[in-house]
């Protein structure tokens, strides 16, 4: 077992609507060493590939993203920024993200300066679930005309769809935990061996 896996069975709270909740060290407080660890077996699983840019969404994936970068030689971590209007300027590349969490649409937006078919692009992210999110990054680079080389996950809901869609196009997505099944009233968390 990893130590994400170790600490998802440590403190994670289930909640309900197959929400995990993961405040205490991944997405509102945030364990650096942790974080540290992931970034490592991150570079563990994609070794050999040709990695050049980070690509994330905010708010969640950036401190991941960003210390997964440091195992990556340093580069570059682009985010997706959630925006409020879509500006049609040209300037930015745009998709469309339903939000697992909250229910809503999003634009995402993402500048033409920071991205470009001359980069070789790692997906990073701390959730899948129906893979919206995803979908949408992988929509940007297209747009961008950058190759994905792979995708990241800390945490898949291997319960849900979005493992088994991203797969299916043929992408390497490594998630750190897959986690099978989850009882809110219980509160037990079934992990996948990896
Ligand atoms: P998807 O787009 O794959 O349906 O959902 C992924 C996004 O929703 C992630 O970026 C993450 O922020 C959020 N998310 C999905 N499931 C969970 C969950 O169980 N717990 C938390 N904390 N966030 C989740």
């Amino acid at each position: 077992m990893n130590c994400l896996e170790e600490r998802i069975l440590k403190d994670g709270v289930v909640k309900e609507g197959n929400v995990l909740k993961v405040d205490s060290f991944l997405n509102h407080q945030m364990d650096i060493k942790l974080f540290d660890e992931m970034g490592a077996e991150f570079a563990r699983r994609f070794e050999g590939k040709n990695i050049n840019k980070i690509l994330t969404i905010e708010a969640s994936g950036i401190g991941i993203a960003s210390v997964a970068a440091l195992h990556f030689g340093g580069c570059p971590v682009v985010f997706a920024k959630k925006a409020k209007s879509i500006n049609l300027d040209g300037e930015m590349y745009t998709a469309e993200v339903e939000s697992f969490t909250h229910k809503n649409i999003n634009h995402v937006i993402v500048s033409k300066k920071f991205l470009s078919s001359d980069d070789h692009v790692l997906i990073i992210d701390d959730f899948l679930a129906n893979g919206c999110a995803l979908q949408g990054l992988i929509q940007i680079a297209a747009q961008a005309g950058a190759s994905v080389e792979g995708i990241g996950i800390a945490i898949e809901k291997g319960f849900q769809q979005g493992g088994r869609i991203i797969r299916n196009l043929g992408y390497q997505l490594e998630s750190l935990a897959i986690v099978d099944g989850m009882d809110a009233e219980k509160g037990t968390i079934e992990l996948r061996q990896q």
